[in-house]
């Protein structure tokens, strides 16, 4: 058994588990995620992987086979840094913190939790309903009317809906839209569903009813497409079988949520599914969330689950910037803040630590006062970076301060700045000192990062699209930092921005004399940086010198040991490095203006193709631009 530890644990694998997935890896929380081997008798990526075409889900305008969107998930959420095992989390104990979850062979503890392992359409079987030979499973026989009811192969067509209960009643009004007749299929005299419902229904001229009505067998279309051709009824009452030509066969007798695993340990509802806060992912637990079918029998689509997994890692996010989960270590007590918990009831009940020790009470978290051994600092979120980029390219800077009093002013009008957006209204507040710390850590990563991505670029192949270039600078900055670049959206805010490159080459140039500038502007160029790696070797040579040692005696000594006797004593000035670093920003500058004018050349060779497309008569608008064009690329 193999234990890990984490901030937040994912169990699940379709689109709710993978959006939530992708938030949490990208706020670096780092996130383990469990996508189960056959869980429920569903393969790891969840119910997609059980459908053919999906044509409902934005971004593919030509629809996209379910295996293939949720390959794409999973892809993307490694992308970000998701640690993924194909194992079925069996077992969890939600009584304590940090929270754990079983496997076969793990126990995860986490900080928090997303549950987001779905829900089982529930189908019956009978001969024709399965997916081999002979069967009409996705050829006709489905259990998802708003998915497929729009399918080519029931326009017009008669089709059939089973069951007795809202749900039916529901998926058979929706399907009048498409078909030329629906047939509602019950095995009972009487209906489940609301009385409102059924009278929706049945008031529906298109509707039909068959009461005591059982399906026994499925049959194909008779011009042999292998497709659903039609249905053998049998009367449950008198034992008569009819025939019943149905082009479409919708299984609507529930669902059944994949919660058995949690034993009890959330509040569920009589279905079965987990409840939550309405508006939120929080469940019963504080630090559980859950998303996507399992907790929703309503909308039960692939997007509205995406949607629920975004929102439960946010909730994770914020629920961990709240606990300090980072500070948390085993054996310590944490005192909930007060929680409205789903049923609208307050609790602020001491969580019991993991290991079910209650020691006395190191830190509480309270009303939002911190005391004892908790540091208050709060992780910066991908949300929050971006309104601290926005403050920091929109204040005016000094470049020449006098004092540090000066230099701190700069930074409380970007905290005033940062607090006075309106993006900003629900996050945490942030001190200027926050802000100023934040910033010289972004600049510092994406610094580099620009260094991995323009070498990335001079290596690209022709095949390389730009997204490869960014995955090759992701290794080589995984390469040389040891670490994985987790600031691609400060990149992607920064990289053309003209302000930023004037300012990092600014600093460059100014290196050697106005350290207050730097330290003013939040510049990264401290001797800290100072490490081993190429990449800092590339940044320290991209940015000027370090503050300590331009205050030292103007010229740094490079120790070079050659064997035990013989010490050579190497001096580097400063205006060599100050030109090195300034002839490696202009290349820096050059090729990102390079890269702008490539863009822009693309887009005028696409202008003049679609131009040159038009079958219809050009305006002289049109006319005189295509001649333009023309001339241009020539
Ligand atoms: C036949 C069919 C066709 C559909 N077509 C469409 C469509 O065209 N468009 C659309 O928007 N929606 C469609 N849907 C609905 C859509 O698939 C679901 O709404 C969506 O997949 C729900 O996503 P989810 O993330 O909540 O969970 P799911 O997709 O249900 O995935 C959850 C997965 O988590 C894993 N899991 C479960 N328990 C555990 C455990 N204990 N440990 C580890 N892992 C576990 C399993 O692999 C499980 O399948 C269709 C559904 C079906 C059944």
């Amino acid at each position: 058994m193999e234990t890990h530890k984490t901030k937040v644990c994912i169990v699940g694998s379709g689109p709710a588990a993978h959006t939530a997935a992708i938030y949490a890896a990208r706020a670096e929380l780092t996130p383990l995620l469990f996508e189960g081997w056959m869980a429920n008798d569903i393969a790891p990526g969840g119910q997609l992987t059980t459908t053919t075409d999906v044509e409902n889900f934005p971004g593919f305008p030509d629809g996209i086979l379910g295996v293939d969107l949720v390959a794409k998930f999973r892809k993307q959420s490694e992308r970000f840094g998701t640690k993924i095992f194909t194992e079925t989390v069996n077992k969890v104990d939600f009584s304590s913190k940090p929270f754990k979850l079983f496997t076969n062979t793990r126990t995860v503890l986490a900080d928090a939790v997303i549950v987001s392992t779905g829900a089982v359409a529930k189908r019956l079987s009978f001969a024709g309903s399965g997916e081999g030979a002979g069967g009409f499973w996705n050829r006709g026989i489905s259990a998802c009317a708003v998915c497929d009811g729009a399918a080519p192969i029931f326009r017009d067509k008669p089709l059939v809906v089973i069951g007795g209960g809202d749900s039916a009643m529901e998926e058979a009004n929706f399907l009048t839209k498409y078909g030329s007749k629906v047939y509602i299929i019950h095995r009972r005299d009487t209906f489940r569903a609301s009385k409102i419902m059924q009278k929706r229904a049945l008031s529906n001229p298109k509707i039909e009813v068959i009461l005591n009505g059982s399906v026994v067998e499925a049959y194909g279309d008779e011009n042999g497409k292998g497709v659903l051709g039609g249905l053998k009824v049998k009367n449950v009452v008198t034992g008569d079988v009819s025939d019943l030509k149905a082009s479409g066969l919708f299984f609507a007798i529930g669902h059944e949520p994949a919660t058995k695993f949690l034993d009890g340990q959330l509040e569920l509802d009589e279905d079965g599914y987990v409840v939550t806060k309405p508006g939120t992912t929080k469940t019963s637990v504080a630090g559980v969330f859950a998303a996507g079918d399992v907790q929703d029998k309503k909308y039960r689509q692939a997007i509205s689950a995406a949607g629920t997994g975004c929102m439960a890692a946010l909730d994770a996010e914020h629920y961990l910037q709240e606990i300090g989960s980072q500070k948390v270590e085993l054996g310590q007590v944490v005192r909930a803040t007060p929680l409205t918990v789903y049923n609208g009831a307050s609790t602020s009940t001491p969580f019991t630590v993991y290991n079910g020790v209650s020691t006395s009470t190191p830190f509480t978290v309270d009303n939002g006062e911190t005391t004892g051994r908790r540091e208050t600092r709060c992780k910066w979120s991908p949300a929050e970076d971006v309104v601290l980029i926005n403050a920091w390219l929109n204040t005016d800077k000094y470049i020449i301060v006098a004092t540090d009093q000066r230099a701190s002013s700069f930074w409380k009008r970007i905290a005033a700045y940062y607090s006075s957006s309106p993006a900003a209204a629900s996050l945490p507040k942030r001190e200027s000192s926050h802000c100023k710390q934040r910033w010289q850590k972004i600049n510092d990563s994406v610094c580099k990062f620009v260094e991995c991505y323009d070498h990335a670029l001079r290596q690209r192949t022709s095949g390389q699209s730009e997204d490869d270039v960014v995955q090759v600078a992701y290794q080589f900055y995984f390469d040389d930092c040891k670490k994985r670049f987790t600031l691609e959206h400060a990149w992607r805010k920064l990289r053309h921005s003209q302000k930023w490159y004037s300012y990092i080459s600014k600093c460059s140039k100014s290196s050697g004399s106005s350290k207050r500038a730097k330290l003013d502007e939040g510049g990264t160029f401290s001797s800290s940086s100072n490490t081993k790696s190429n990449v800092e070797e590339h940044a320290m040579v991209a940015r000027p010198i370090g503050v300590k040692s331009s205050k030292g005696e103007g010229e740094n000594v490079v120790t070079k040991t050659t064997n035990e006797e013989n010490v050579v004593t190497t001096k580097t000035t400063n205006e060599e490095r100050e030109s090195n670093s300034r002839s490696r920003l202009e290349n820096l500058w050059a090729l990102n203006e390079k890269d702008i004018a490539e863009r822009n050349k693309l887009s005028r060779i696409e202008l003049l193709r679609s131009l040159l497309g038009k079958t219809e008569k050009l305006s002289e608008k049109e006319e005189t631009l295509k001649n333009k064009l023309i001339d241009e690329m020539l």
